[in-house]
């Protein structure tokens, strides 16, 4: 509970007898240090109005803190616990009931603060790493909505600080079980849905990018100089301005990846049953298609909530959890970031082969490093015994 204030928000006469500034005043009557970060403020501009917010409640802090510690030496673990006493202390209203702060409201209590130790720190004042370990610089990459033009740094509180109840990000659901990917890559499917899990299972493209692919892009036996690519091996164009028949949505950079001997077999022998199967009614520019249904879909550009069906029929198969495409994106990213099952790469190779604009965004791909290592570790025991057994 917020006790009453042993410190609160005052106004002061200024020596030159006319201006007033408002100061943080002990219940000893004594200004405190604070003052000056309220002096500060005004000095850079801050209306009186915010000033008049963050002192008062600069002032409670420093109330509350005084009952167990110095506000110097305090660490984020203080904080929070501020945080929390802020969260449990009801408001009492003007109509006399009471109610709790919403986890916004709380939030904005924790920015004065935030001000504050910054202050106090560029003064010398405190004694931990509390003011840095408040913020975090978060880079929002020039190009992007976030970044504009120039592109931009955030701060962002740190996780302890943030009100109960703010949404955290989910960290990416991918594949952590050695064997079920194991079971997953050996799974006997059509030619056209194993094309279609190898190809986002080992390059990571998205669903929508998937759909959206044309055959035109797929430079399977290299580019030519007619079709403007040079790349003697095989890749293909990951494209965002193919004209589809699917609504599909190809959201991420365009971009070239290569594929290896196993992608390209496994694209021959479906197009050999593609043909087998269409035959002259094969007129879609679409690389998936519709071809094992019996309506008039048949032949025309494979739709997302076919891709769903395939994985959820593919989830049962492996006995895993496939919440759906996304996953195998997530799985090779986790992957190359990790090392598990190849070498691990840089972040920036990463953010290159997924599209993504911000490295940011690649950075998600750091979590979960418990199940991470316990995964890598299973998949080297795996490949331990099949060696032992050949
Ligand atoms: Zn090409």
């Amino acid at each position: 509970m917020i006790p009453d204030p042993k410190y609160s928000l005052s106004k002061a006469l200024m020596p030159d007898g006319v201006t007033e500034r408002f100061v943080i005043v002990g219940d000893d009557d004594r200004v405190h240090i604070s003052s000056s970060w309220l002096l500060f403020m005004a000095d850079t501009g801050r209306s009186p109005n915010t000033i008049r917010n963050y002192g008062a409640r600069v002032a409670w802090y420093l109330s509350w803190t005084a009952l167990t510690t110095d506000w110097r030496a305090v660490t984020l673990s203080h904080l929070a616990l501020w945080r929390r006493a802020v969260e449990i202390s009801p408001v009492r209203k003007t109509n006399g009931q009471s109610s709790m702060r919403t986890a916004k409201t709380v939030g904005l209590w924790m920015v004065p603060l935030r001000s504050f130790y910054e202050w106090a720190d560029a003064e010398g004042l405190v004694t931990t790493d509390v003011a840095s370990r408040m913020t975090q610089m978060k880079y929002f990459a020039p190009g992007t909505a976030a970044g504009g033009e120039h592109g931009r740094r955030l701060r962002v509180l740190t996780e302890v600080l943030r009100p109960a109840g703010t949404p955290v990000e989910a960290p990416p659901e991918w594949i952590d079980d050695a064997e079920a990917r194991q079971r997953l890559e050996t799974l006997t499917l059509p030619t056209r849905d194993r094309f279609l899990i190898d190809l986002m299972y080992r390059t990571g493209i998205r669903a929508g990018e998937a759909l959206s692919l044309f055959t035109a892009d797929l430079h399977f036996g290299g580019g030519s100089r007619t079709l403007g690519c040079r790349h003697a091996d095989p890749h293909f164009h990951v494209r965002v301005d193919n004209t589809v028949e699917n609504n599909a949505r190809a959201k991420g950079q365009p971009r070239l990846l290569f594929v290896d001997e196993d992608l390209v077999e496994g694209y021959i022998d479906y197009l050999l049953e593609r043909g087998r199967i269409l035959g002259s009614n094969d007129k879609s520019a679409h690389v998936f298609v519709n071809m094992y249904s019996h309506d008039e879909s048949r032949g025309r550009a494979m739709s997302y909530s076919g891709v769903k069906k395939l994985i959820a029929r593919c989830a049962k198969r492996i006995d895993f959890d496939l919440t759906g495409p996304h996953m195998l994106r997530h799985t090779l990213a986790t992957r190359l970031v990790r090392g598990i099952g190849c070498e691990a790469q840089d972040l920036d190779v990463v953010q290159a082969i997924l599209g993504h604009a911000s490295i940011d965004s690649t950075r998600i791909y750091t979590h979960d490093l418990e199940s991470a290592k316990k995964a890598a570790l299973k998949s080297l025991a795996t490949r331990t015994i099949t060696l032992a057994h050949e």
